[in-house]
C-alpha cells in the first residue's frame, strides 16, 4: 500500500525548515512520496504579506530540484480562494483509494484541529505527522484524529523570520536553498 505525505503549507518562502522535515517525515514514517501543496491562501495567515503564487511555485520547484521522492501539487492554487486541507485530501482519496494519507502540521497548529473544515471527516481520512517546532511541546492531535509525532529535525527558522531579513537586509543564506535566495533577490521578493 502506497503511503503519501501531504505537506500544506503557504511556503511563502519554502525554507531548510520546511525541507529538513520533509525528509525527516519520509524516513521516520516510511513514505513513498511526500507531495508539497502550497496553498493559495491559508485560512489562518488571513493579513500577511504574500508572494504572488506563481513565485511561491518557482521557489519551491527549485528547492525541489532533483529530490525524485517530492512532488509540487498546484491544485489549491489553481482553485484560488481560502485552501482547506480536507479539499485536497478528498482529491487524493479519489485518486489513489488505496493509499494511506499522511498530512504533515506543525505542533503549533494541533490544538486547533477540530476546527478545522469538515474536521470529522479529515480525521477518518488522514492521519496526522506532527512536526516539532521549537519552544512547542509535542503534543498528540486531539481525539479522533490520528497522530504520530516526528522526532528529526526541529529547526528554528520560519517563513516570516526570513521575510523580515530580506526587508532589513540582512542575509538569508543557509536559511533558504542557494536557488531560493537568488529567486528571491532577483524577482525582489519581500522587500
Ligand atoms: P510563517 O512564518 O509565514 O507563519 P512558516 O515558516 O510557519 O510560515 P508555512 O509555509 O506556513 O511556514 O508552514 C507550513 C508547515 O510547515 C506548517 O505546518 C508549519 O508549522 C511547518 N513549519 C514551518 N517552519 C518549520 C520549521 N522550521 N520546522 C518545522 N516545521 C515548520
Amino acid at each position: 500500500m502506497e503511503r503519501i505525505g501531504l505537506f500544506g503549507g503557504s511556503f511563502n518562502p519554502v525554507h531548510l525548515g520546511h525541507l529538513l522535515v520533509a525528509q525527516a517525515a519520509r524516513e521516520e514514517l516510511q513514505l513513498d512520496r511526500i507531495v508539497f501543496t502550497p496553498a493559495a491562501r491559508s485560512p489562518f495567515k488571513p493579513g500577511i504579506e504574500l508572494a504572488p503564487a506563481a513565485q511561491r511555485l518557482r521557489m519551491l520547484r527549485l528547492a525541489l530540484a532533483g529530490q525524485p521522492d517530492c512532488e509540487i501539487d498546484d491544485q489549491e492554487i489553481a482553485r484560488g480562494g481560502v485552501s482547506y486541507t480536507i479539499d485536497t485530501v478528498r482529491s487524493y482519496v479519489r485518486r489513489f483509494p488505496q493509499a494511506e494519507l499522511f498530512c504533515l502540521i506543525g505542533a503549533d497548529h494541533v490544538n486547533q484541529l477540530p476546527l478545522w473544515r469538515d474536521a470529522p471527516e479529515l480525521a477518518r481520512l488522514v492521519q496526522f505527522v506532527v512536526i516539532p517546532r521549537p519552544g512547542q511541546t509535542l503534543a498528540d492531535a486531539p481525539p479522533p484524529f490520528r497522530s504520530h509525532p516526528l522526532r528529526g529535525f526541529p529547526l528554528g527558522v520560519s517563513a516570516s523570520q526570513i521575510r523580515e531579513r530580506v526587508r532589513n537586509g540582512l542575509p538569508i543564506h543557509w536559511l533558504v536553498p542557494p536557488a531560493v535566495v537568488e529567486a528571491i533577490h532577483i524577482d525582489r521578493l519581500y522587500q
